[in-house]
């Protein structure tokens, strides 16, 4: 490129004055000319980034005189039936109700590409898709659907700033190439998904509002819920209604504090019930290939968003008793108890097993919030594809049973011996932690079960075909011959997440 080159804008404004096209474009006669009906915003956008990309832009507008402004000086604006006679490939950048408008131009646009890129406003699950539905205003031409799931805004800073996948579909497998040599171009990833039937997906992708977090936001906040109702019932109103002791400044940090990593410990709970429940009805029927309900399927694949869940109460915890110390109420309360002491005369207040247990329940504590850490690190799509299978499993499964172990020793020592003191059971209610271990001890049962040599050999047979009732017989290769995909401890049990 030439100094001057360097020195002249990319896209040039109009009244920047200059040439009408890019040379790139007319130099380049493969490169198709590419026409866009509409000027909103999305066609703003998109026509800065074809002119950016090296294509010749015309754009079709009802009253074009009114919108020129608004496009670069490499664009053309004109009417709807110039553009259209112009384009060799056609975005069709207005709103779905508004397609049986362009009826008029269909003999323009005979044997063209048209990209459709249209969103509905709410969920259409029996379809037609709006694409189907200009495919039958247009049936001379080839729709493909695509580029909905790109914003505006995206288009217009660029793929990296943005989602870098395109979704296509479409009938004629030649229109796609066409589509699919523009998105690269532009620096979009195309991803195909099939023919025009597939635009009904394609078009409510954008629609759906985290679908596979509903079921994990709901458990963590019926948890949170229950398990503040809970701790505010037994640490502030049971002193306020027996003792009249007002306590209510625990609310906002103490008792979410408390009801934090009970949520945390159940929900972590949670991720590895479902595997085992799996391995257990497998075992029950004796074949791999029997279905598990729905509703068990559904929960194996929401494992990951449960155990992001988990992970994010424990750091929410962590953070909440870092600032425990910093709280007035602490310091006036351990002023009050240094007086108290000075006044009772007992000079050393050192208790070695209270010593003891608080250094074990922060290691301990430490050590799970560590090893969460690394599952929800390992449970990114980025980086999970930077290992293998077995090393992926080997985190999921091994080091996440581990971190369970860890924050369920974590909440053993927090209770230490206060589940046998009577004192404990305020309003005939026991203490937190013991409600809360009852999940993660039966989780881990399950697992010491499962590692019992014949149940684990069963089950290891199971999933690799063997069916009780059908008595295929055959052996298995030695342990050290056996890859990770075989690993009975690797495949319904793998926790943290869907890969
Ligand atoms: P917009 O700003 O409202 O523009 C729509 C354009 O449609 C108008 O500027 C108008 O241009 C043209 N049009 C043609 N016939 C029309 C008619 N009969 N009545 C009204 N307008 C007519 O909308 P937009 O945001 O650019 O969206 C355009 C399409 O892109 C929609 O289907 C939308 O779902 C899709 N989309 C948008 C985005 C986004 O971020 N905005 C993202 C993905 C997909 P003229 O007046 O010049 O003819």
């Amino acid at each position: 490129m030439m100094p001057d080159d360097m020195s002249r804008p990319l896209i040039r404004e109009r009244g920047d004055g200059g040439a009408r096209h890019l040379e790139a474009s007319v130099s380049d006669p493969s490169t198709p000319v590419i026409g866009i009906l509409g000027t909103g915003d999305f066609s703003r956008s998109l026509a800065r980034r074809l002119v950016a990309s090296g294509y010749q832009v015309v754009v079709g507008s009802r009253t074009p005189k009114r919108f020129v402004a608004l496009f670069p000086e490499d664009v053309e604006v004109t009417t709807q039936l110039e553009a259209a006679n112009q384009a060799d490939l056609v975005f069709v950048a207005v709103y779905p109700e508004h397609h049986s408008t362009l009826v008029e131009l269909k003999p323009a646009l005979v044997g063209k590409v048209l990209v459709d890129v249209s969103n509905s406003l709410c969920i259409n699950q029996n379809g037609p898709s709006n694409a189907e539905l200009l495919a039958d205003y247009f049936p001379e031409s080839s729709v493909v659907k695509g580029f909905n799931t790109i914003s505006a805004w995206t288009l217009q800073m660029g793929p990296r700033d943005g989602g870098r996948q395109v979704f296509l579909c479409g009938n004629s497998q030649k229109a796609k190439n066409t589509v699919k040599s523009v998105c690269h171009r532009m620096g979009f990833i195309p991803v195909d998904m099939g023919l025009l039937s597939s635009s009904l997906e394609i078009e409510n992708m954008p629609l759906h509002l985290f679908p596979s977090w509903r079921f994990p936001v709901f458990c963590t906040s019926f948890l949170f819920v229950f398990f503040y109702l809970y701790n505010f019932l037994r640490d502030v109103l049971q002193p306020f209604v027996t003792e009249g002791k007002k306590v209510f400044y625990k609310m906002p940090i103490e008792i979410v504090n408390v009801t934090l990593p009970s949520v945390a410990l159940v929900m972590l709970a949670l991720v590895y019930l479902p595997g085992l429940l799996a391995a257990f009805a497998q075992l029950r029927s004796g074949t791999k290939y029997n279905r598990f309900p729905g509703w068990l399927d559904r929960w194996l694949t929401t494992r990951k968003q449960l155990g992001l869940c988990s992970f994010m109460c424990a750091v929410l915890h962590t953070v909440y008793s870092l600032c425990l110390p910093l709280r007035k109420s602490a310091r006036f309360k351990l002023i009050a108890a240094a007086y108290k002491q000075v006044k009772s005369g007992v000079e050393d207040p050192w208790v070695d097993e209270e010593v003891w247990r608080m250094e074990l329940y922060l290691s301990v504590g430490i050590m799970a919030l560590g090893l969460l850490s690394l599952l929800a690190v390992t449970s990114l799509p980025s980086v999970a594809n930077t290992i293998n299978w077995r090393e992926f499993s080997f985190i999921q499964s091994t080091l996440g049973y581990c971190a369970l172990f860890m924050a369920t020793a974590h909440t053993l020592l927090y209770g230490w011996n206060r589940a046998f003191d009577l004192k404990q059971y305020r309003f005939n209610m026991p203490p937190t932690f013991v409600l809360v271990l009852v999940l993660p001890f039966a989780v881990l049962l399950g697992r010491l079960a499962l590692c019992v040599p014949c149940v684990a050999g069963r089950l290891r047979k199971i999933r690799r075909g063997w069916e009780r009732s059908r008595h295929v017989c055959f052996t298995l290769p030695a342990e050290d011959c056996r890859n990770g995909l075989e690993n009975v401890s690797n495949v319904l049990l793998m926790f943290f997440t869907t890969r």
